[in-house]
This record gives C-alpha cells, sequence and structure tokens, in this order.
C-alpha cells in the first residue's frame, strides 16, 4: 500500500543465517511529511503580509526629510528586522522545496569552470575587497549534477568564508581530484570552529555564536540546505576547523557524479 513504509534490515547472524528486521514507519514518516508541510504553509503565508510591511517601510523611507530623527533609529530598526525575517523565510522555504524532492528534479552536465568563475566574482562581490579570494582549478573535470542547487551549495560555503573571515584574510576556492573522487573545498583563515560544535553545525538553526551570525546577516539555515543538496548528488561534506585559525569547507563528490571527457 502506498500509506505505508517500511524500513528493511538485514543482520548477519551465526554462520549463514540473517536476520531480517522489518519496521513499519509510516507514523514517523506521516509525523515529518506534516511537519515539513507545515513549514512551507507557514512561510508561504508569512511572505505576503512580509512583503506588504516591506513595501511600506520603503515608501516612507522615500519621504525625505519626512521622518523625526527621534523616530529614525526605531525606523532603521524594523527595517533591518524585515530585512532578516525575509531571508529567514526564504531559506526556510528553499530548505523544505529541497527537503520534499527526494530526488534530483534538473539534473544536466554541468560545465564546472564557469559556474566556479561565477561563485568567486559573486564571493569577491560580497567581501567588496576585503579579503583575497582565489581559485585553484587544478582539474577540469565536470559533473552531473543540478545547476541550482550545486551553485547554491557552493555559494553557501564561499559567503560563509567571507562573513567569519575578518578582514585582510585569505579564502582559497580548491577544484582538484582525491583518487577517484572531485573535491571542492573553500579554506579560509578566519574565526575558526571550535571541535565540539563540529557534529552539530549541520543542525537546522544551529549558530556556533548567534550574535555575530545574526550581525553577518546569517540564518543558521545555510548548512542545513548545503547537507540536502549533498544528499541529492550522494556527495559528503567534510569540515576541518580550528578555533582562531580558519575552516575548510570540502564537498567530495562520487565518480559516477563525475563525467568523462
Ligand atoms: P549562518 O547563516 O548562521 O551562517 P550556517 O548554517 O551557514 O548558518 O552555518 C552554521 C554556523 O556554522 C554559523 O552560524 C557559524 O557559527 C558556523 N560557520 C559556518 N561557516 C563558518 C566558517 N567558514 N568559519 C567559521 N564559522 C563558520
Amino acid at each position: 500500500s502506498p500509506d505505508i513504509t517500511l524500513e528493511l534490515q538485514i543482520i548477519p547472524f551465526a554462520s549463514k543465517q540473517r536476520l531480517l528486521i522489518c519496521r513499519d514507519v509510516s507514523a514517523l514518516e506521516k509525523t515529518e511529511v506534516m511537519r515539513r508541510d507545515f513549514i512551507a504553509n507557514v512561510s508561504h503565508e508569512l511572505r505576503t503580509p512580509l512583503t506588504v510591511i516591506g513595501g511600506f517601510l520603503e515608501t516612507i523611507s522615500d519621504m525625505q526629510g519626512e521622518i523625526s530623527p527621534d523616530i529614525q533609529p526605531y525606523f532603521d530598526m524594523m527595517q533591518a528586522q524585515t530585512t532578516r525575517m525575509r531571508r529567514i523565510i526564504e531559506d526556510l522555504l528553499t530548505l523544505s522545496t529541497i527537503e520534499n524532492n527526494a530526488t534530483l528534479k534538473d539534473e544536466s552536465d554541468l560545465q564546472m569552470l564557469p559556474l566556479l568563475n561565477q561563485l568567486v566574482n559573486d564571493a569577491r562581490a560580497l567581501s567588496q575587497g576585503q579579503h583575497t579570494i582565489t581559485l585553484h582549478a587544478e582539474t577540469t573535470v565536470n559533473l552531473r549534477g543540478s545547476y541550482n542547487e550545486l551553485l547554491s551549495a557552493m555559494s553557501n560555503l564561499t559567503s560563509n568564508a567571507v562573513r567569519y573571515t575578518p578582514a585582510q584574510g585569505h579564502i582559497d576556492i580548491d577544484w582538484q581530484m582525491r583518487g577517484e573522487h572531485v573535491v571542492f573545498s573553500v579554506r579560509d583563515t578566519g574565526i575558526g570552529i571550535d571541535a565540539h560544535h563540529l557534529p552539530r553545525l549541520t543542525e537546522r538553526f544551529y549558530r556556533v555564536d548567534s550574535g555575530r551570525s545574526r550581525d553577518t546577516g546569517g540564518t543558521g539555515l545555510g548548512l542545513s540546505i548545503v547537507k540536502h543538496i549533498l544528499h541529492h548528488h550522494q556527495a559528503q561534506l567534510q569540515i576541518e576547523s580550528e578555533a582562531g585559525q580558519g575552516s575548510c569547507f570540502s564537498i567530495v563528490f562520487p565518480p559516477q557524479r563525475i563525467l568523462s571527457a
């Protein structure tokens, strides 16, 4: 029946015997689908009122000189918080769309060098000349995947590197073979992360320092979006970091994603 989801597990048992465990996870699956739908619906419903509020704030800000200096700081705060809420809602919608797609919807053969150059240009624009950003494309291999999803995952990593690296820092973007796999990595000389946070970084809304993340425009959803995109591509996220020294976030793509030359 399409309403029943079973989870099967085979465990070796004594010699030449196998234990087959069959679990009915339909209730769990149903709750998960309800949770996802709820988040998607709430985010969607919040979008319209927020657009209206943002629009009126814009209108007021265009009425030059009509806001009294006493009110201006409160007005600026309202604009900043509206922008922040819009960003969270957009990220929640992206996350629920990606979570709801069990498989890739828009797979194609991707030319990686233009995509990597695009990433570097976007990262430089975000950095506004505050960091040295360098691309090391050591291989020319191309991938099969979703252009939009991969650009989103990779630019999450590059924009985090920019946002968590103080001015004058270095950011190196590598595209290289590692055995049979191809690896995209972003190394920075930024604030780094204490080891005990690493296992939780891809959880929704997990932030090492929520104050700093908020100040840099973070929502705490970026790495969970990355995790789901990589799952679609059978790729792995690897994180190496040391507090105060910098971080290296890598995406390891399996051989089946690499296009033959
Ligand atoms: P955010 O929107 O808060 O940046 P992410 O999901 O992208 O959320 O990242 C989760 C947390 O991981 C961040 O809040 C930050 O504490 C930490 N983090 C991510 N990338 C880096 C990095 N390159 N350097 C230091 N900390 C990072």
